[in-house]
């Protein structure tokens, strides 16, 4: 990592600034929170519309409100004060969940709408909005052998349907308010995030998680198979959460990159099969795998050119997968023995 740059400060926020974490009892929201607070500041305000008791992750020290920010008013009143404002809010899941509930996808808008218009009275000085690979052309995307997607790869448009245009339709607002209205604002198009405290169950899951807990369903059941979605040779990126954590805050302090999408993601491309490959040898198992091709698959292919990333920030996700699964392995399988004892867990 080009310590330089991270160093260069552009205008960090104080220790004592509020910052605000919308869609703080997800995923990645969750371990923003967690990742803010480890770096001293004192007054995180984190919303979500689950029930705090319900969150992925809860971080002491920090002011937690149940929150729907599809609403105009509930926006304003999470922006209050608001120096740098992160929005990682969204009504979304994994393949199976995004072609499903298209209509839940685009109402996702609301979000972005209002928060950034709140922050923007509010005088946030920072806008953060999660973006997605979806965004990108899905013509490009029909060959496993995939040529990494850059960043203009989004436009001529042709975004997954419902989830895809969400986000780009909300990137372009994002763009606007610093364009029209001067507020700096920040766009990542996240590839597969994956790693501890993401969902793992229930139909929301992606693909590292439920591998795991598929590979871990397997063992504890005794039946020796594994489901796979379409036929396993579809490719994919997955980046470490870590990396995204990193990723994030880098982004949102180079000024370089205001309202400029880029892509946070690995380019360590493996095919289904490698994935279940990497679980397995991590479980210490062999499993016999039974392909289901009529369920969700997505694209054939895609990966993360990270050429723009490294040239403007001197780094890139850089955790293996190899790395990185171990780590989420055990936890998942931490979390389905503890779930067996009746005891709650993240789903
Ligand atoms: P997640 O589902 O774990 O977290 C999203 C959170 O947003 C949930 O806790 C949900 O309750 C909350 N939320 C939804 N609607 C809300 C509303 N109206 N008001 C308040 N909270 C609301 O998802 P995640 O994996 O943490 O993703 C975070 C962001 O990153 C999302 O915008 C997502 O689209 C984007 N993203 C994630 C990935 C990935 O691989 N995880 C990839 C690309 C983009």
């Amino acid at each position: 990592m080009s310590q330089q740059r991270f160093a260069d400060n552009q205008a960090r926020p104080n220790l004592d600034d509020v910052i605000l974490v919308a869609g703080a009892g997800g995923f990645i929201g969750g371990n923003l929170v967690r990742y803010l607070r480890s770096k001293g500041f004192t007054r995180i305000r984190a919303v979500d519309k689950k029930p705090v008791h319900d969150w992925y992750v809860r971080t002491p020290g920090v002011d937690s409100w149940c929150l729907d920010v599809s609403d105009e008013a509930s926006c304003q009143a999470a922006c209050r004060d608001a120096v740098e404002v992160y929005n990682l809010a969204a009504d979304m899941g994994g393949m199976g969940f995004i072609e499903r509930f298209r209509v839940e996808c685009l109402r996702s808008i609301l979000i972005n709408t209002h928060l950034v218009e709140a922050a923007y009275r509010a005088g946030a000085q920072r806008y953060f909005f999660a973006s997605s690979a979806c965004v990108y052309n899905t013509d490009l995307q029909q060959d496993p052998n995939v040529r990494a997607l850059k960043e203009a790869d989004a436009y001529p448009a042709m975004a997954e349907r419902g989830y895809g245009w969400e986000k780009l339709i909300s990137e372009m607002f994002c763009q606007e308010y610093w364009h029209e209205r001067g507020m700096k604002t920040f766009i990542a198009r996240f590839h597969n995030v994956y790693g501890p405290f993401g969902t793992w169950d229930g139909g929301r899951e992606k693909a590292p998680a439920a591998i795991c807990r598929k590979v871990i369903e397997a063992i504890d059941t005794g039946s020796g198979t594994i489901p796979i979605w379409g036929d396993g040779h579809q490719t994919r990126s997955f980046m470490y959460i870590d990396d995204c954590l990193k990723g994030i805050d880098m982004i949102v302090h180079c000024d370089e990159l205001i309202a400029t999408p880029i892509n946070l993601g690995s380019n360590e491309l493996v095919t289904i099969n490698e994935l279940v490959d990497k679980v397995e040898k991590i479980a210490g198992v062999r499993l016999e795998r039974s392909y289901q091709l009529d369920a969700p698959r997505g694209v054939a292919g895609r990966n993360s050119n990270n050429t723009f990333i490294k040239k403007v920030l001197g780094w890139e996700p850089n955790t293996t997968l190899d790395d990185g699964l171990a780590v989420t392995y055990a936890w998942i399988r931490e979390q389905y023995a503890d779930r067996k004892q009746g005891k709650k867990v993240v789903e």
